[in-house]
């Protein structure tokens, strides 16, 4: 299964009418309009790389893990037990719904 939605860190309006530089969760055909997007997964926050829809339609525009992670369930190969990849990218800081 692919990414359809990736976290990408870019400036965000917050409620109170400041500017911070922020996780948001985008879908990837937002994320590919931006020029070299910072990228992690929305769920286990591991690096991910943008892929074009394929040409006979047959796959989205996506993102899918530079390497795979058996713990994240938007993964091709989740083993049924979530886990932060190996090296997750800021895990600490929360992505904001877009
Ligand atoms: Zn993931």
């Amino acid at each position: 299964m692919a990414l359809l939605e990736v976290d990408v860190k870019q400036f965000i309006s917050t409620a109170d009418g400041s500017r911070r530089y922020a996780w948001q969760t985008v879908s990837a055909d937002e994320a590919l309009k931006i020029a070299e997007p910072r990228m992690r997964c929305p769920e286990c926050k591991g690096a991910v790389g943008l892929h074009r829809r394929s040409a006979d339609d047959t796959k989205p525009n996506r993102a899918e893990h530079k390497k795979k992670n058996p713990g994240c369930s938007l993964g091709d190969c989740f083993d049924g037990v979530k886990k932060l990849a190996a090296n997750p990218i800021e895990p600490g800081e929360e992505s904001v719904h877009g």
